[in-house]
C-alpha cells in the first residue's frame, strides 16, 4: 500500500500494513524552514512557497500525509479579520471583525476568492499534482465554534454563549456555511480528507455547551462534506469523546492532556484516533528513546496514526518529527506482523 492507501485507510481504521504517520495541523519548525529554504509568512501568502513547505512533510519528516494550511487565519481573514502573519518565529495572529452579536455578520459573497481563500486553494491543487499518486493531501477548515472567536472575539463570544444563546446559535448558522464553502472549494481542489478545527476545548467550552450548541453542527458537516474529516480540538476533550463518537465523523485528532489508553476507551471501536504525542516533552525536548517509548505506547493503546498533538512549535528540532515517522513504521510493522 502507498503511503495515501495507508493513511486513507487509518482513518476509517481499516486494516493496513503499518500504523499511518502524519498529522491534521502544522508540522513546520523553523529549522524545517531553513531545510527548505522556504520561511513564514510568505509560505502563508505565496502558494508556490506554501507547497514547497508544506511537502517537507513527506519528503524530509518521512510522515504519509501532507497539510498546507499552517495558520488558523486563512478564511477569518477572508471574512474582514486584520491579520498579522507573524515572521519565521511566530505563527499568524488576528483581530475580530464585528464587534456585536446581533444579526451584523456579513459573510462577504466573495470570501472564496479572497488572496487569503485563494493561495491555500492553488498550494491543495499543486500539492494533489505532485504527490497525488503517493501520498494523501489533508485540506483544513475552521469549525463554526473558532470561527466564531475569531470574527467575535474569544471573550464576547463565550459570554454570549451564557448571555444570548438564540445570537450565539444564529452566528454559528451562518459561520457553518463559510466551514462548509471552504471545505467544498479544498475538496474539488484535490484535498483527500479534511480537518475540521474547532476549539471548543474544556476550559473554554463546557461539556454541555458542546453537545447544546456544537454537536448537531459537527454531525451535519459530517454529512455535508464529501471526504472523511479529521476533527481537532486542542486540550483535555475527555469529557466530550462520548458526545465525539457520535458525530460520525472518521477520525479525532487529540492532544496529550487526554492519555491515550484513555482516549481510546472513550472513543469506542469505530473513531479513528490521531496525535496524542506532546510537543513539548516528545516533539520538542524528547529523546531517541523517549519519542520511541512513546510511540510504542500510542500503538498499544491502538492509536491509528502517529503524530504531533496539535501544531508543532516552530522550537522544535524537526529531526525529532524524522524520528517519531521512522519509529512509528518500524515498530507498527514489527507488531501488526507479529498479530497475524
Ligand atoms: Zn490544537
Amino acid at each position: 500500500m502507498k503511503p495515501r492507501e495507508i493513511f486513507l485507510a487509518a482513518l476509517r481504521r481499516q486494516a493496513v500494513p503499518c500504523a499511518a504517520a502524519g498529522s491534521a495541523t502544522s508540522v513546520i519548525t523553523t529549522d524545517l524552514m531553513d531545510h527548505a529554504g522556504v520561511w513564514f509568512p510568505e509560505a502563508h501568502l505565496d502558494a508556490g512557497k506554501m507547497a514547497a513547505l508544506a511537502e517537507t512533510a513527506v519528503t524530509v519528516l518521512g510522515f504519509d500525509n501532507i497539510m498546507p494550511l499552517f495558520s488558523v487565519w486563512h478564511e477569518s481573514a477572508a471574512l474582514g479579520c486584520e491579520v498579522d502573519w507573524g515572521d519565521r518565529n511566530r505563527m499568524p495572529t488576528g483581530k475580530p471583525c464585528c464587534s456585536s452579536l446581533d444579526a451584523e455578520l456579513v459573510i462577504p459573497r466573495d470570501f472564496l476568492l479572497r488572496p487569503s481563500c485563494t493561495v491555500p486553494l492553488k498550494a491543495i491543487r499543486e500539492l494533489k499534482r505532485r504527490h497525488g499518486d503517493e501520498f494523501a493531501v489533508l485540506g483544513k477548515a475552521f469549525g463554526p465554534w473558532t470561527l466564531g472567536y475569531h470574527v467575535f472575539g474569544v471573550e464576547p463570544f463565550l459570554m454570549a454563549t451564557l448571555l444570548e444563546p438564540d445570537a450565539v446559535r444564529r452566528a454559528l448558522r451562518k459561520l457553518i456555511e463559510v466551514t462548509v464553502a471552504f471545505a467544498h472549494a479544498q475538496v474539488e481542489a484535490g484535498a483527500d480528507a479534511l480537518t475540521l478545527a474547532d476549539h471548543c476545548t474544556r476550559d473554554l467550552c463546557s461539556p454541555t455547551a458542546y453537545r447544546d450548541f456544537l454537536l448537531e453542527l459537527h454531525h451535519e458537516l459530517h454529512e455535508r462534506i464529501s471526504c472523511p474529516i479529521v476533527l481537532h480540538i486542542c486540550g483535555n476533550t475527555a469529557d466530550r469523546l462520548i458526545y465525539l463518537r457520535e458525530t460520525g465523523l472518521e477520525c479525532f485528532h487529540f492532544d496529550s492532556k487526554v492519555p491515550a489508553v484513555q482516549a481510546r476507551t472513550l472513543a469506542g471501536q469505530k473513531l479513528s484516533l490521531m496525535g496524542g504525542t506532546s510537543n513539548f516533552t516528545v516533539v520538542r525536548n524528547g529523546t531517541t528513546a523517549g519519542i520511541a517509548q512513546d510511540v510504542q505506547e500510542k500503538l498499544a493503546a491502538g492509536i491509528d496514526i502517529i503524530g504531533p498533538e496539535c501544531a508543532v512549535p516552530l522550537d522544535a528540532p524537526w529531526m525529532n518529527l524524522q524520528i517519531l515517522a521512522e519509529e512509528a513504521k518500524l515498530q507498527s510493522a514489527a507488531r501488526f506482523a507479529s498479530c497475524v
